[in-house]
């Protein structure tokens, strides 16, 4: 995950802990390294300008204090700077609300999102002991709805079955009655995917998120679009007020650019990241913990 960028900012942090005084000319040299790490990790052009002219700002005007090195205080500077572009403090799923708590699940087709969704029910089910249902309304394609029923008992959560036949609204209103009646602490809803973003189908998610005004509308997207996902992950927040987002393909040779500049670009935060095709593979995503894992 993200190899290249660790590697390189690795070489770089090795560098600056050996350096005894700080001057403007090394932190230059430190810049030039992490600005081209980060382009060639597929960070977005304006995202890295900033980061570089954050860390160059705190860089010149920090005092090394205590028994750090300087060097070693100019990497715990883009260690934060990194955490904080990727927002900061770790936001997790908000489930506080009368029961159920309705998840709305949207993204592209591929992007992972029935696989999420089973891959959430099974963390809820075990780590938070909720009892979890899932629905499928995507009534375009079939397999779609049996795709969600295979990999939710995977998961040991419920499923809610849905026809092709049924609107997405009825399906979607018909699972948050069954969901209340039968004591359900969570509802998560998957949602038809698209080969790209048409009018169709964000009027289809916007009625959808009318419907069940849930608590939590997370965007899935596979981080190995790189900028393509910042921008799709975008523009779905445009039309929808995203609560969150799931990075997913983490694991694969991504270059990572996604997981660094999507929480800049659209503002929302980073909820969960897929990291294995495997039913336990979504983690909770940890801004400062995935920083420190870049820098090695
Ligand atoms: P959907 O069309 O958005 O519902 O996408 P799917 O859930 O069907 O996933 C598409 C493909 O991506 C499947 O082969 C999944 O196994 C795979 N996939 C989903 N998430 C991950 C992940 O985090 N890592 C890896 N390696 N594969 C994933």
């Amino acid at each position: 995950m993200l190899n290249n960028l660790t590697q390189r900012l690795s070489r770089v942090v090795k560098t600056l802990k050996g350096e005894a005084r700080i001057t403007e000319s090394n932190i230059q040299d430190m810049l030039r390294e992490v600005r081209l790490a980060l382009l060639e990790a597929d960070v977005a052009l304006p995202v890295v300008r900033e980061f570089t002219a954050r860390v160059k700002e705190k860089a010149l005007g920090q005092e090394v204090v205590g028994s750090l090195t300087p060097g070693q205080a100019l990497v715990g500077v883009v260690q934060r700077e990194l955490a904080d572009l990727m927002g900061g403090d770790a936001v997790p799923l908000n489930l506080a609300t009368q029961p159920p708590a309705i998840v709305l699940m949207a993204g592209l087709q591929g992007a992972g999102k029935t696989t999420t969704t089973a891959k959430l029910a099974r963390l809820l089910t075990e780590r938070q002991k909720k009892k979890v249902l899932t629905v499928s309304c995507d009534v375009y394609r079939p397999a779609a709805i049996a795709q969600l029923q295979t990999v939710t008992a995977q998961a040991g959560a419920e499923f809610f079955p849905s026809s092709p036949q049924d609107k997405p609204l009825d399906i979607a209103r018909r699972a948050v009655d069954y969901a209340r009646s039968h004591h359900f602490d969570v509802l998560l809803v998957d949602t038809a995917g698209r080969l790209s973003v048409d009018e169709a189908m964000m009027r289809e998610i916007q009625e959808l998120h009318g419907a069940l005004k849930p608590i939590e509308s997370l965007f899935v997207v596979d981080a190995m679009q790189g900028q393509d996902a910042v921008n799709t992950a975008r523009a779905f927040h445009d039309t929808l007020p995203l609560t969150g987002i799931v990075l997913t393909k983490l694991d694969g040779d991504a270059r990572g650019g996604a997981a660094l500049s999507v929480r800049q670009v659209t503002g929302a935060p980073i909820k969960f990241a897929g990291v294995s095709e495997k039913i336990d593979g979504l983690e909770p995503f940890d801004p400062r913990r995935m920083a420190d894992r870049i820098l090695g």
